[in-house]
């Protein structure tokens, strides 16, 4: 039987609502489980990504997998898609009509999913639910905040910096680690609310059980 989580990602394979499938390889739906509870959200395919079909396969998606190790986590075990599925040509910021024409995908993985925390990395992410914030000041901290336009659920964001940002600045690196311990303690004190699905594997799974 296909999956919700399959089933959209044909569909998102098939989106032609913007421009950037005509100049990508192929779309990037997003991947891993609802298993944790963690869903995290990049900016948007890049090379790499664009070759494999696959998200933050690259070095940010290197120092992501380490992050994630970090607190006893596995790619596997998070699910993580991107605000533009299709490569913006020559890694340029997505426009604002691209990442407009994205939300439904936004939305449906919010649906499907129904995730104990969204993680933003970098601004565009973070923008979504907290536009005009500087990333610098709420970084690491969890906010729960209405869910996206069409949709009854709130949700909890938890800001971060891009990895890419990380990779760039060094400077910014124990920012990012502390940002993920902090993670790691909110999913295991924070009660669950109504709007989540459930998941009693939770708190062992978080800790490598
Ligand atoms: N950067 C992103 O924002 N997303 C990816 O999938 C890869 C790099």
């Amino acid at each position: 039987m296909t999956s919700a989580l399959e089933q959209l990602a044909v569909e998102i394979r098939e989106c032609r609502a913007c421009p950037l499938w005509r100049t990508a390889r192929q779309a990037v739906p997003g991947e891993g489980s609802a298993e944790s509870g963690i869903l995290f959200l990049g900016e948007a395919p890049g090379l790499n990504e664009d070759l494999q079909g696959r998200p933050f396969v690259g070095a940010a998606g290197q120092l992501l997998d380490e992050l994630l190790a970090g607190i006893g986590l596995d790619r596997s075990k998070v699910f993580i898609t991107n605000v533009v599925r299709h490569r913006p040509p020559d890694n340029r910021d997505p426009l604002p009509e691209e990442v407009a024409a994205c939300d439904v995908w936004l939305r449906r993985h919010l649906e499907a999913l129904r995730p104990r925390v969204v993680v933003t990395l970098g601004r565009h992410a973070m923008g979504k639910w907290l536009p005009g914030e500087s990333i610098t000041r709420i970084h690491g901290r969890p906010r729960v905040v209405a869910g996206p336009a069409g949709s009854d659920n709130g949700v909890t964001v938890f800001p971060m910096f891009h990895p890419a940002a990380a990779l760039r600045s060094p400077a910014l690196r124990p920012a990012m680690i502390a940002d993920f311990a902090a993670l790691a303690l909110y999913l295991a004190t924070a009660p669950i609310l109504p709007t989540e699905a459930p998941r009693p594997a939770d708190q062992m799974t978080l800790f490598g059980g």
